[in-house]
């Protein structure tokens, strides 16, 4: 079956159903294949939670159709949504691929070529049908290609149009620790979530990522991925400098502290006094250097975690860093940035901003930031 097929190729697998397919397929079979809950309906029917179409037709690298009906072929080439795969279909930023299946005269029909030609006028990939016996116990074109094949396709087709292939890019990621003596140390909750999704969403379009990444407990192992792991801001500063010229994208998403101790303590600071001072120094800024160095065709991105007048603070960080983009965070959207799997991000380049916040999982942001940066390079 061609989700398990998928799935076992390491492909993340979300299942829509049209309604008129669970007549011949379980969503529960496909659930378990896929390990996810299908999709079927605009809105769950007990909890009334609503699948939002737009974020599913974002959040993934192909919408693959298959089997595809006349019906449902018609319906997407005559921009019909009367159900959660046609509206998912119609708000598809990425690219689409179906795999038709039909008795030989419905294939050979003129006005199922002519919606499959609009399709295709349309920048539908189409896998063509093979010859064989179909359900009507004919024998003749219509049969939907073997899920082998299908596969074969799929990675063949995702290798081909990957919006970064080969493309080396760079990311600083996580907290830093600054050491007062051996054991204490100051830092933040900086989780590197976010990091690391921008890193997937690179690596799925070709992308070769070199990821400096302070502290953190998550784990990502993938060989387009090198990281180097560091304590200290003087330590990723120190390695960014290695790698900067290397590097076609930037990325500083680190939340790197401003601050470090002007003298670290040999052994671990005794508590005999009421009161203790430490003296703190500037951190060098990365993002800033990398403003003040990068060299044509390379890009600079850099995160702004804002408290007040977001818009404005980003934009004179964009300004004084000399970034080609900033992605501008709140403090006040609720449930949202360091330690969560939510986030809600802007745009910020030149002048503009698109209007308002994405809010989603940092997965699916991970997606959108990738898009966005390749269209702001071309
Ligand atoms: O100035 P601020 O810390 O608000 O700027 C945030 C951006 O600058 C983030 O992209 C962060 O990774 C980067 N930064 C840095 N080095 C620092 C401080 C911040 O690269 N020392």
């Amino acid at each position: 079956m061609l989700v398990r097929h998928l799935v076992n190729e390491g492909a993340n697998v979300q299942v829509i159903l049209t309604p008129d397919s669970k007549d011949f397929v379980t969503p529960l079979t496909l659930s378990v294949l896929s390990n996810k809950p299908v999709y079927s309906e605009f809105f769950h029917r007990e909890t009334g939670e609503w699948y939002n179409h737009v974020k599913l037709a974002y959040s993934f690298d192909l919408f693959l159709i298959a089997p595809c009906t006349a019906n449902t072929i018609s319906k997407m080439a005559n921009a019909q949504a009367d159900n959660l795969l046609l509206a998912t279909y119609l708000s598809a930023k990425i690219p689409v691929m179906i795999a038709p299946a039909m008795d030989l005269d419905m294939w050979k029909h003129p006005d199922v070529q002519n919606n499959l030609n609009k399709l295709k006028k349309n920048s539908v990939n189409v896998l063509m049908p093979d010859s064989g016996f179909l359900a009507s116990g004919l024998n003749g074109e219509g049969r939907m290609q073997e899920p082998e094949k299908i596969v074969k396709e799929v990675i063949h087709f995702l290798a081909q149009n990957q919006l970064f292939t080969n493309k080396k890019v760079l990311i600083t990621n996580g907290p830093t620790r600054e050491y007062l003596d051996d054991v204490r140390y100051i830092s933040n909750a900086s989780s590197g979530k976010m990091g690391f999704s921008i890193a997937d969403a690179f690596i799925r379009q070709g992308a070769n990522v070199t990821m400096i990444c302070g502290p953190v407990n998550e784990q990502f192992i993938n060989e387009s991925f090198t990281i180097e792991k560091v304590n200290s801001a003087e330590d990723m500063f120190l390695l960014f400098q290695k790698h900067f010229d290397n590097n076609e994208i930037i990325i500083c998403v680190a939340a790197v502290s401003d601050y470090r101790p002007k003298n670290k303590h040999l052994g671990k600071i005794k508590k005999h006094n009421e009161t203790l001072q430490i003296e703190l120094v500037k951190n060098p800024d990365i993002l800033k250097w990398a403003g003040q160095h990068k060299k044509n065709g390379q890009m600079v991105v850099g995160f702004a975690l804002e408290s007040e007048n977001p818009l404005e603070n980003a934009l004179l960080k964009l300004k004084n860093k000399n970034a080609d983009v900033i992605i501008l965070n709140t403090t006040k959207n609720e449930g949202t940035t360091f330690e969560s799997n939510q986030n809600a991000i802007m745009f910020v380049k030149g002048n503009e901003t698109n209007e308002d916040y994405i809010f989603g999982s940092k997965e699916y942001l991970g997606n959108i930031i990738v898009q966005k940066i390749s269209e702001f390079k071309s």
